[in-house]
């Protein structure tokens, strides 16, 4: 029998589907995960991600932004609201794009660790 990558629930999850089973529902709307998986059965509310997506994004962009911002300031110094306006843009797009598929990334780790049967270690 051929063991599963321990990437499996991750790649379940990022298909928006049960990191357990690969085929219920994981998200019953952008960001609200399904309690139960309508599949297999498998209790869902037992995987929580809590703020962890939404506190990388925050660091991962922040990185990326700030000094961006501090580039654009020392060669062409726009007005304030140019600023204001740009980055705000850019960070709201980028965190609407990407904070589903890190939570699913962090519900599919967190079901391996969580994982009763302990297969994936
Ligand atoms: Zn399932």
């Amino acid at each position: 029998m051929k063991q599963e990558s321990p990437s499996g629930p991750v790649r379940r999850a990022l298909r928006n589907t049960c990191p357990n089973c690969g085929k219920g529902a994981l998200f019953t709307s952008w960001l609200r995960m399904a309690p139960v998986c309508s599949s297999c059965q498998f209790d869902l509310s037992e995987l929580d991600a809590g703020d962890g997506p939404a506190s990388f994004l925050v660091l991962i962009y922040g990185a990326i932004v700030v000094p961006l911002a501090f580039l654009l300031e020392a060669l062409f110094s726009p007005p304030l609201w140019v600023q204001a306006v740009l980055w705000g843009l850019i960070m709201l797009l980028a965190t609407m794009k990407s904070l589903r598929p890190l939570k699913a990334i962090m519900i599919g780790w967190q079901f391996r660790i969580h994982d009763p049967d302990k297969k994936y270690f």
